[in-house]
């Protein structure tokens, strides 16, 4: 018997119409192609940021814990009302909350990992004949606590279904009809990509592109889960994501990825010896502050400017931590930007082109674009420019590189 994971994201059940729609392709599919489906859904678009702004009303800091409670009920209202409209057309559906499947995570609230997932009884449930409807993004402790699994967690809640159901194929639907070179609300010329590997996928997702979330793309590659993007709207097969092959097409660059959410810091005038990197660090990896890019740069007087990015959101803090640092340290000020974003290119075909690099720089330099930051790994470039070229750095890239519509 064929298994198929299906995912529907928040645009897709985000009114009554569109669970019913969705209710209708399951069973459609259902009755042509008989293949059992586990279905997983998102909480109905909007429903997870307007109960996050709630929160922020009750309390200045909500607890992760708090938190989970809460946002876990968005999906919870999903399953049921998707189940209704599936019975509603005559066939069989079982909901299921994360805890009800026993979707096991560590208790890392707000961004939990999967450690197991129990399948007897969705197991029973899809022998019988139903479609099995169990909500994304969340998951629960061993000791019973309800966790969730980050932004865009659906995702991963899918492919860890499908890995621990050893299920045929995991279909991510959603509100574009595929994978595409770079984010088509920025590029309308953006073209659909057929197969993308797993390596430039957890790139992209990495580097920022939101349509898969990157813990879902590590779980495919890991467990090789069959993935698929496509559109919940429009007929098409979307876009697999898969390990490299001879038909792969042969491009240097497959997409461009962005990140709207950075700030950079800088410590100027830093006194240049041992230990000054980690003196700088420590404090801010104690905050549970994440970096992303760092830059030093020695100047002949002995000292250096020390540059990080952050994501935007720990801004404030970073900027109150580094003046701390600033006196204990005897830099000269602290500098920051939180106003710059990041863009990538990325591509298994560059590993063997020398040149790249040279051309994306030339291609902003072309538009007066000034990069602030480089960073590059074998698949990728990144650079960091002001926030008011995001559109015309990544338009200029997508040309440079031929990644347009043929
Ligand atoms: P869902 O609610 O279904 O999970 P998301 O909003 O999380 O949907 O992801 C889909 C969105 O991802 C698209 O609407 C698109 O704007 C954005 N996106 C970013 N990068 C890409 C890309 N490279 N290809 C396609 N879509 C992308
Ligand atoms: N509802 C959650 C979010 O908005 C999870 C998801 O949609 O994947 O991030
Ligand atoms: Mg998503």
């Amino acid at each position: 018997m064929t298994l198929h994971i299906h995912k529907y994201g928040g645009t897709s059940v985000g009114t009554a119409e569109k669970i019913q729609n969705v209710a209708k392709k399951l069973v459609n599919e259902k009755n042509k192609t008989g293949n059992e489906l586990v279905v997983v859904v998102s909480a109905m678009s909007g429903e997870t940021n307007r109960m996050t702004d709630l929160a922020k009303q009750m309390q200045g800091a909500p607890s992760s814990k708090q938190m989970d409670v809460l946002l876990s009920t968005g999906e919870q209202v999903t399953i049921a009302l998707l189940c209704m409209a599936i019975e509603e057309l005559g066939h069989k559906a079982v909901s299921y909350t994360g805890s009800q499947v026993k979707i096991i995570t560590d208790d890392s609230h707000s961004k939990a990992r999967i450690e197991d997932i129990h399948t007897d009884k969705l197991k029973a449930d899809l022998d019988a004949g139903n479609i099995v409807v169990v909500a994304g993004f969340q998951g629960v402790t061993e000791s019973g606590a309800i966790t969730t699994l980050g932004r865009g967690g659906s995702d991963t809640t899918a492919v860890a279904l499908a890995a621990a159901l050893k299920a045929d194929e995991c279909r991510i639907y959603t509100d574009v009809d595929g994978v595409y070179t770079t984010d088509p609300r920025v590029e309308p010329n953006a073209r659909r990509l057929d197969k993308i590997t797993f390596e430039e996928m957890l790139e992209m997702a990495s580097l920022g592109s939101k349509i898969l979330q990157i813990r879902s793309v590590e779980f495919a590659g890991k467990y090789n889960v069959p993935l698929r993007v496509l559109s919940t709207f429009k007929e098409g097969n979307g876009t697999l994501i898969t390990y490299e092959d001879e038909e792969m097409e042969k491009a240097l660059i497959s997409g461009i990825a962005f990140n709207r959410d950075e700030a950079k810091v800088t410590l100027a005038g830093v006194p240049d010896m041992p230990g000054v990197a980690s003196a700088i660090l420590k404090p801010i990896s104690e905050a549970n502050i994440e970096i992303d890019m760092i830059v030093q740069n020695i100047a002949e007087d002995k000292t250096t400017d020390f540059t990080f990015t952050i994501h935007r959101d720990d801004y404030d803090n970073t900027v109150k931590i580094l003046e701390n640092s600033c006196e204990e340290l005897g830099a000269e000020k602290v500098i920051g930007d939180n106003k710059i974003v990041k863009v990538s290119i990325v591509g298994v075909g560059m590993r063997s082109h020398a040149g790249i690099a040279s051309q994306m720089f030339t291609a902003l330099a072309d538009e007066g674009i000034n990069i602030q930051m480089i960073s590059t790994s074998e698949i990728k470039i990144s650079v960091v420019v002001d926030e008011k070229y995001l559109e015309l750095a990544v338009r200029t890239l997508h040309e440079s590189f031929g990644l347009s519509e043929e």
